[in-house]
């Protein structure tokens, strides 16, 4: 048990007191999150807990896993993240914090790109003034 006063806290190499691991990569999550009051995701794969009924308060019983399945712009700019619970199915949007992985939150925000609903080839007859030139 480490009981040294001396251990550093906040920026220090050693991790947090509420450092935990992820369920879903296994790797370890620092308690803190920059920009955020409440660490509700998984900076390296996004993927959350559903552990809060209201944000932050860790009292619903439900402990599914929320998979991070898109990303939103809030009010005051910032990206929020939306995430679906396995179990429940519940959808909750929370903020993104300050050391999630840029590359994870692009890839969210691009995916429904690389998964039309419609065929892309359909889109320049949708553009005014580009209709194909037939010879
Ligand atoms: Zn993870
Ligand atoms: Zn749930």
């Amino acid at each position: 048990m480490r009981t040294r006063s001396d251990m550093r806290g906040r920026g220090g190499a050693l991790p947090s007191p509420n450092a935990f691991l992820c369920g879903h990569c296994s790797r370890t999550v620092p308690g803190e999150a920059p920009g955020t009051q409440h660490r509700n995701h998984c900076p390296h794969c996004l993927w959350s807990l559903h552990v809060d009924l209201r944000t932050g308060d860790r009292r619903s019983g439900c402990h599914g896993r929320m998979e991070p399945v898109g990303v939103a712009v809030r009010y005051d700019g910032d990206w929020a993240l939306l995430h679906r619970c396995q179990s429940c199915g519940l959808i909750r949007m929370n903020r993104i914090a300050g050391d999630d992985n840029p590359l994870a939150l692009l890839s969210l925000a691009v995916r429904p790109l690389s998964k039309p609903p419609f065929p892309m080839d359909q889109l320049p007859r949708l553009i005014p003034g580009t209709e194909e030139v037939r010879p």
